[in-house]
Parts: structure tokens; sequence; C-alpha cells
């Protein structure tokens, strides 16, 4: 059993313990994703069926490398066997098959964000609703967290609390926009990504028989990366475990940083309660990083209240401190960081691919970019357009959507006039007016166009057209009865007129268009390959159109074996790992978010964000911050982010010791770096006292929501414009029925209406509008 040899003994005891609930709860880089591949690869060679067997991983790329490494101990075949995949794909397999119970086709669409993007404005047009205050974006987003809760919009409209709490966030008709979308989802034949999960959910409370199909199915279950699973994920796993509870999960709640999302940490947290008899494993020993970047992030993540303390400490070599450098600008950092990866690939002959650059939000890439393509160096950016959400792509596969689900009125009306062919927008809207008020789709009426033409209201000329695109897509159809999906493809991208219009475009933009379309063909090819090498394989159309729909900018990639430096947000980097890794834009309201440091929770988890990004190297950290940066179209200040306060001195060593540095102590803890740091030269120290903020309480309520501007200083104005005086912030002040207080926030630029945080000594922090405030400064 050469596979056991390399693991520890708890590794071994949660790889060897087959039968009941078994919970691995560990820290980062502890072998828990090994522990889960190393059982699977277990329970096969005892003799388990990889039919059996349901793992479920956070990315589809996961679950290709676990699937790879399963290979290596118990076969190609076995392994390509095994149920495996996101949450999301593997139950839009299950649901393809049972489809029929909840009254969709089996072929249904899955719509991605994009097409839920559309679908929702067309609803909000329909019902007249100004998109300006219901943002599309926004409201699918509550819709999204109402169905990954389960609450179906029947449960919703019973709910005065939700009705209620949506009327105060100006948003009452959010039930109408709901009932509507989910409507035309349905009429549409489509899922979103929500709906794959919440019809399972469906599917499984609703059919016991369905239920019972899957429970003897799926004997053993297990989950990776389970603090992230949102309750409708838990409630799946949990139904499908109830016969034989051979469930077994592996997380870490230090690492959960979806709950924007939906993930909800108790699902980890509760596991013992659900399963009393749960053996619990914990992993201490990291075998990914290097002594210092593990005491380095068990110190930071030890700051959260909500958490499982847990012991991890490195074998590994102490390794080098994390460095850090303070930059001038968001290019200077970005040039910093461009030359540290040159010059460690040449010195030290580190591969390009050794490196990765983490970042808080995605406008960040772009400088990078700039920087590292100066200097020739290759990169890929990760999470991205996905290669089927290209615009070329996307439009050959709507008309291959369109062939699998007539219903499809989104593949509909992206292609029946594309290329042109005479079918303008009044045409369609009037196709589309007529079927709503018939309440049949527009396919129906093509069907039937010359029953209805009397009615549509349009010329023979443009109804001549619109029977010839119809005659054309039937065509289609029919071919698809005897040929396979990839030949009936190439036709559809002849015979649209699809590649000739490409063609024509003979820049060096269009030419990489035609390649596209080549290359969604080829996958096409290469997945029709493979279903039809898989005993239980699905080769079909729509079986390829599920999948391309879940497919992420990780998936298809032809240069995946290139030397290149990994640029990704931190929630991309999840599960992986870097020799080196470089956390840029270390600054507050930039990391920590200034979405998300209102509340603790919310800094909690921008502090959970901040220790995933750490734990991904292996041997070496640099953080990087500017205190300047271009955004939002200007250039603003930035003061270093309070993580960087919270990494002890020990683990860290300043690259560019400053002439004047603001390192400011958001914690209350002791300002390690300046207090104890006798390497740093005296002037780096020098910290504006009036910006030291000396409450953790106070961290915790900084800085503002998006809205607000903070400005640095404000004039008081009395009431009654007898006198004023200047005020910023970091002041001390007295208020007549407060107290005395520190001013830690000043917003707006409207000097009649400024707003100041203030917190008092006894009183806690209040907001005042300085105007009527009546504060003296002191
Ligand atoms: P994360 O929380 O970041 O997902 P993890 O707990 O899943 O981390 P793994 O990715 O499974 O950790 O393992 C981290 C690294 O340590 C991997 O490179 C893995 O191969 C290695 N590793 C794990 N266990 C052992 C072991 N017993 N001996 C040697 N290397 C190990
Ligand atoms: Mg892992």
């Amino acid at each position: 059993m050469d596979y056991l040899k390399g693991l520890n003994d708890a590794q071994h005891e949660a790889v060897t313990t087959i039968e009941g609930p078994l919970m691995v709860l560990a820290g980062a880089g502890s072998g828990k994703t090994r522990v889960l591949t190393m059982r699977i690869a277990h329970l096969i060679t005892n003799g388990v069926s990889p039919f059996n067997i349901l793992a479920l991983t956070f990315t589809n790329k996961a679950a290709r490398e676990m699937k790879d490494r399963i290979a290596k101990v118990v076969g190609d075949s076995d392994a390509k066997s095994i149920w495996m995949g996101t949450f999301h794909s593997v139950f839009a397999r299950i649901l393809r098959s049972e489809a029929h119970y909840l009254g969709f086709p089996s072929n249904f669409t899955i719509y991605d964000t994009q097409d839920a993007l559309n679908v929702m404005k067309k609803v909000l047009k329909e019902l007249n609703i100004d998109a300006d205050l219901y943002k599309p974006k926004k409201v699918l987003a509550r819709i999204s967290a109402y169905k990954n809760n389960l609450i179906t919009v029947k449960a919703y409209m019973n709910n005065p609390e939700l009705l209620e709490a949506d009327e105060r966030a100006n948003m009452k008709h959010l039930g109408v926009i709901y009932a509507k979308y989910v409507d035309a989802c349905f009429r549409n034949g489509a899922m979103d990504f929500d709906d794959l999960l919440l019809r399972t959910n469906e599917l499984l409370t609703r059919f016991p028989e369905v239920l019972a199909k899957y429970q003897d199915r799926f004997r053993y279950i297990l989950v990776d990366e389970y603090q992230d699973t949102n309750h409708s994920q838990y409630l799946i796993v949990k139904a499908l475990a109830s016969k034989f509870e051979n469930i077994c999960v592996v997380g870490d709640d230090a690492q959960s940083i979806y709950s924007f999302r939906g993930a909800n940490i108790y699902n980890i947290l509760n596991f013992k309660k659900d399963y009393p008899d749960a053996v619990t494993v914990s992993l201490e020993q990291n075998y990914r990083s290097t002594q210092n970047i593990v005491d380095a992030a068990n110190a930071v993540i030890s700051r959260n209240v909500q958490q499982f303390k847990k012991n991890v400490f490195s074998d590994n070599e102490i390794g080098e401190k994390i460095k850090v450098y303070r930059a001038l600008s968001d290019a200077d950092e970005a040039g910093f960081v461009a030359g540290n990866i040159w010059e460690q690939h040449n010195s030290q002959q580190r591969k390009f691919s050794d490196f990765a650059i983490l970042y808080r939000t995605n406008a960040q890439t772009r400088a990078f970019e700039d920087a590292l393509r100066k200097k020739n160096i290759p990169y890929r950016v990760y999470g991205g357009l996905s290669f089927y959400q290209r615009k070329e792509v996307k439009d050959l596969v709507a008309y291959l959507r369109l062939l699998v689900n007539e219903n499809d009125n989104e593949a509909l009306t992206r292609i029946i006039n594309y290329p042109t062919r005479g079918i303008g927008e009044t045409t369609q809207n009037k196709l589309i007016v007529f079927a709503d008020s018939q309440g049949i789709s527009v396919s129906k009426v093509l069907d039937n166009l010359g029953f209805y033409a009397p009615q549509l209201g349009l010329n023979n000329g443009v109804l001549t057209k619109l029977a010839d695109f119809w005659a054309m897509i039937k065509a289609f159809e029919v071919m698809l009865k005897t040929d396979d999906a990839y030949t009936v493809a190439m036709e559809v991208a002849k015979r649209s007129g699809l590649i000739k219009f490409l063609k024509d475009d003979q820049t060096p933009e269009g030419i990489s268009r035609v390649e596209n379309v080549q290359e969604l063909l080829n996958s096409m090819r290469g997945f029709i390959d493979e279903q039809q090498q898989l005993e239980d394989g699905d080769p079909s159309l729509s079986n390829f159109l599920g999948n391309i729909a879940l497919s992420t900018d990780q998936d298809n990639n032809k240069d995946d074996d290139q030397e290149k430096v990994s640029l990704m947000t931190i929630h991309l980097s999840k599960g992986l790992e870097f020799p080196v890794v470089h956390l840029v834009g270390l600054e507050e309201n930039l990391f920590p978010s200034f979405m998300s440091s209102s509340t603790r929770e919310e800094l909690e988890e921008e502090r959970r964000l901040f220790y995933v990004a750490l734990t991904r190297t292996e041997k070496q950290a640099f953080f990087t911050y500017a205190v300047s940066r271009f955004q939002w179209g200007k250039i603003t200040d930035a003061e270093p982010s309070r993580f960087l306060s919270e990494v002890n001195s020990e683990y860290i060593e300043l690259i560019n010791p400053a002439t004047e540095s603001r390192f400011v102590n958001h914690s209350g803890l002791k300002s390690n770096i300046f207090d104890d740091e006798p390497s740093v030269p005296k002037s780096f120290r020098k910290l504006d006292p009036k910006k030291k903020i000396s409450k953790a309480s106070d961290a915790l309520s900084l800085p503002q929501s998006k809205n607000l501007k903070p400005v640095s200083t404000a004039k008081i104005i009395n009431p009654s414009g007898a006198s004023s005086q200047d005020i910023e912030v970091g002041d001390k002040v007295r208020h007549d029925r407060f107290g005395i207080g520190e001013v830690v926030f000043l917003d707006g630029t409207d000097p009649q209406n400024i707003k100041a945080k203030v917190i008092f000594q006894n009183e806690g922090e209040k907001n005042l509008i300085l105007k009527f405030a009546k504060l003296v400064k002191i």
C-alpha cells in the first residue's frame, strides 16, 4: 500500500476510517485535500465500486487534479468512473436524468451569470421597473441568496420579515421580479446556477424514490472545502448521506471566505451535532510552508474571535522572513513585483510558474499586467472570461442551445439576426410580445408562422426571412437525430453564415475569433471522444452544453504547460500553493475592503482571506502596499492595511525602510513593527499620533461604507455661525451629552453636511452631523 506510506498518523487514520461520518478539521496546508484523495483511492483499493463514490470539490480543476492522483493508485478507468466535481456539475448531471420530475426538459439549458443578467434585464423591462433603481446585478444577488437558503417565491411572499426588509431596502417589487424571473427561466427550459442546487433539493425532498435511488448509489460521500458550502449544498449532502452516513468532510473554518455568496461557516461547526457519532481528526502538521509563514499566519488568524483554536506547526525549514515593500504608487508596486520575479527567475533559477500575485480585487490586475509585459514575463490572469464566454464562441453555442432546447428564448434572440439576415429588433419585439400574449414560446410561433401570420402584423418580406431562418434551424435539428454533435456543430458554423461572417474580418482580432470557433469545435470533438470511452458517458450535445456552461477560465487552456506567473484574486487561490507569493495592495479600504470592514463579522472574514493568501506560500512571501493609488479615476492616498501591523515583527523584514510611514495599528494591540523592531530606522517609526487609534473596537467600526467619502479635515460650524473651528481625524472633542471622544472619521464634501464618526470614552461610537453636534475641540 504505497499510497499510505506518505501519510502521518492522523492522516492515516482519516484515510483508513472508511465507515461512518468523519470530519477533518485542520489548518491550511495540513494535507486535507491529500487525505480526501487518498481516501478515495483507499476505498477503491478495498473493493468499493467507483460508482458508489461521490466526491464534491470546490472547482472543476481541483476535481481533475484529484482524479489524476487517484488514477496513479487505482488506474485510469476506475478513477474516471468516480462521480467527482463541483456541486453544480454533479447535480446538473443528476438533474438531467431526472428533469421530468420537475417539469423541465432533460436537455434544459444552464444559464450562466451573463445569461441570467440578460433575462433579468428583460424581466425588469417587461415589468416597467426602472433598472437604475433595481440594479439587475443587485436584484440577482438577492434572489440568489434566497435560492441558496431555499426560499422559493412562495416562501418569500409568505414571509413578512423578508418582505419588510426588502421594502426597507427600497426593493418592494422584489417579490414580483423574483416570480417573473423564475417563470421566465422555467418557460425557457433553463436553470441558473442557483437553480441547480435549489432544484436538486426540490427533487430529493418531493420524490422519495429519487432520493432513495441516489442514497443507494452514493454510499460514500466526500466533500472538500466544506467550510464554504451554503445552506442549499448542506441540505443536499445531508439528505444523500442520511441512509449510510458514510460521509467525510474536510475543511478549515479559518478559510471560510465565501459568506458573501451564502457560504455558511456553521455547516462545519455543526457537523458534530448532525452526526453525534462522527470521528473527528485534526491534522496539525503543515507540509506546505516554512515555519516562518505558518507562525505568521497563525498569529494573524488567532485574532479572530469566531474560530476553532487549532495547533498548526511546520517541520520544514524556518525560511526567510516575509519581505514588505512600501511603494509610492500602484505602478511602483507593480514594477517592484515584476522586477523581483525577474530577478529571482534569473538568480535563483525559479520557474515563472513558481510565482503568484494575489490581490483582493480584480481591478488591481492591470498594473501588474503592464509591468510584467514590459519585462516580457509570461503570465496568466485567472478569473477572467472563460473561453466559452467569448462572444464568438457564445454565438455558435447559442445556435446549438437552440437546437436542443427550442424554448431557450435567450439563445433564440441572440442569433435570430446574427449574422444579419434582415430580422430587426422591431420584428423580434413583435414576435416576443405576441408569443407572450398567447402564452407560448417564440419557437411555437415560428413553428406555425403561416397560421399566426395575419395576427403578427409583419410584411411578407420579413415573414419569408423568418420562415427561412426557422427552416434552417429545423434542418439542423433533423441532422442531430442521426449525426454526432461535432458534425452538426460544423454544419451550423458553416451554414448559418457565422464562419464566413467572421472570416470577412481579416484583422488579428478577427482571425483569432475564427480560431476560437475552431477551438470550440475541437473541444467538442475531445469531449465526445472522452465520453465515448466512459462506461456511463454521455456524448450528447446537451451534455456538452451543460458542461461548458459550468466551466471556468481554468478549464480550457491550450497552453497550460507553459511557464507563467499566476495572477488571481485571493478568493480564487483557495486550495492552491506556490513557492513564491506576492500579496499586493495591502492597504486600508482595499484590503480589508471598504465594503467589508464595518462589522466584526465582515472584518473577520477579511482576516480569513488574509490567512488564505499567506498560507498559499511554500517558501517565500512578499507583502506590498502603495502610499497612493490610482482609483476611481483619481489618485488617492492610501494607508497600510491593518493586517500588516497584525503580523508580528519577528516574521517580517522591511525592504525599503521608509522615511515616512503610516503603519497604523488598528487592532489596538502593541504595534510590533514600531515598538519592538530595533532594526527599523527611527525615521520609519515616525507615526502620526493623530492617526493612531487606540481601541480594538475602533478598528472594527472603520472604515466606512462605499458611498462615504472620507475627508481629512472639516470646519465645525456652529449653528449660530458665530464661530468656526477646524477639526480633523484624531482630534479630541467634547460633546454636550456624550462627553469626551476622539474623531476617527470624517465624511462628506459639502461643508454644510459633513458627518463625523466619534468614539466617546463612555458612550462608544456615534455618527454626528458636525453642523448640529456642537463639538468643541479640546
Ligand atoms: P488547504 O487548506 O490550503 O486546502 P490542505 O490541508 O488541503 O490545504 P494539501 O493541499 O492537501 O493541504 O497539502 C498541502 C501540501 O502538503 C501538498 O503539497 C501536499 O502534497 C503536502 N503534504 C500533505 N501531507 C503530506 C505528508 N504526509 N507528507 C508530505 N507532504 C505532504
Ligand atoms: Mg485543500
